[in-house]
């Protein structure tokens, strides 16, 4: 008999990325390809589409057998229909297609679909920093803030899911103003996009020129390469960010008294001194008897979390079924 393999496919706004795991949380193959996320609804399934006939390749090549995929996407997904429930702001047109019924029909196997953020704590919940733990919250830090949580071995995904937005926290109440629309939020101070903006419009009030790679508004390379630098007004911005992060992180760990803390995303890769600046600040900050029993790590899955946690979780869902399609 052939060893069942998962599909992991985890989409963001410039690239696919694509793996192959076993149903023990192994990574045996991964790629990744453009994700035409400019393009619009039909380009991105084009590059899903692609991505998948890629892995199926490899796994005809392993001589396995794919028993089904997951998929980590931006957006809230519906659980009932796998449908994304919101319009997307970095995929245009990504919303509402049936995506369990797209890989159904192309592909003839089963697909769970889930929001990138949860499929990254799951991702470190099943082969990561939090493997084993009795429950875990994920933070991602990066361009947003993610969050995703385990707890007693169940993915919070609340109602409609759209558990664990933890970026949309509130931070300061009639505080900066979030991409989300609303008012001091975790992600207006601790954000890389946000705290690029903040910095741009310090170095503005301060008549601070500030060298931006594309010549135009800073982002966050810019914001973390100034840093590293020793540009002290871009480490005054990030430094208070770190601090933001570990205070806006209190109440998630308040509500969930997980076991683990998993950080991870590019900014805390990038820079060091600013999980150092957020953990001593969430201590600083936190009820004694929620540090306890809590042990925070940095994520082990890397950019590979969303991935490993999307196959996974069709392995979860899919891999005690005897069904398995013989790749073409
Ligand atoms: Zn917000």
């Amino acid at each position: 008999m052939t060893e069942a393999l998962f599909i992991g496919l985890d989409l963001g706004g410039s690239e696919v990325k694509v793996g192959l795991g076993d149903g023990n949380g192994s990574l045996l193959w991964h790629s990744r390809l453009d994700s035409h996320g400019r393009d619009g609804g039909e380009a991105i399934l084009g590059a899903l589409e692609d991505a998948t006939t890629l892995a199926i390749a490899q796994a005809t090549e392993l001589g396995g057998t794919i028993r089904a995929l997951g998929l980590g996407t931006p957006g809230v997904v519906d659980h009932e229909t796998g449908r994304i429930r919101y319009p997307v702001a970095n995929l245009g047109g990504w919303c509402g297609t049936d995506l369990p019924g797209f890989f159904r029909d192309r592909f003839g196997f089963s697909a769970v679909i889930e929001n990138d953020a949860n499929a990254a704590a799951w991702g470190e919940y099943s082969a990561g920093a939090a493997r084993g733990a009795h429950s875990m919250v994920m933070t991602t830090v990066g361009t947003g803030i993610g969050g995703g949580a385990v707890i007693e071995g169940s993915l919070l995904r609340g109602a409609n899911g759209g558990a664990m937005e933890l970026g949309h926290t509130l931070y300061a109440a009639e505080g900066r103003q979030c991409h989300c629309g609303l008012r001091g939020c975790v992600e207006a101070y601790a954000g890389g996009r946000s705290m690029a903006e903040e910095w741009g419009r310090r170095a503005m009030g301060r008549g601070v020129v500030i060298e931006t790679r594309l010549g135009g508004d800073p982002e966050l390379s810019d914001l973390l390469k100034a840093g590293s630098a020793g540009d002290p007004l871009a480490n005054e911005v990030l430094d208070e960010g770190a601090r933001a992060l570990g205070r806006g992180l209190v109440s998630s760990l308040h509500l969930i008294n997980p076991e683990i803390l998993v950080l991870g995303g590019g900014i805390l890769e990038a820079r060091p001194r600013h999980k150092e600046i957020a953990i001593e600040t969430l201590k600083e900050s936190i009820l004694p008897k929620a540090l306890e029993r809590l042990t925070i790590s940095s994520a082990e899955c890397g950019n590979r979390a969303g991935m490993i946690g999307a196959f996974s979780l069709a392995a979860h869902s899919f891999g005690s079924q005897n069904k398995g399609v013989e790749p073409q």
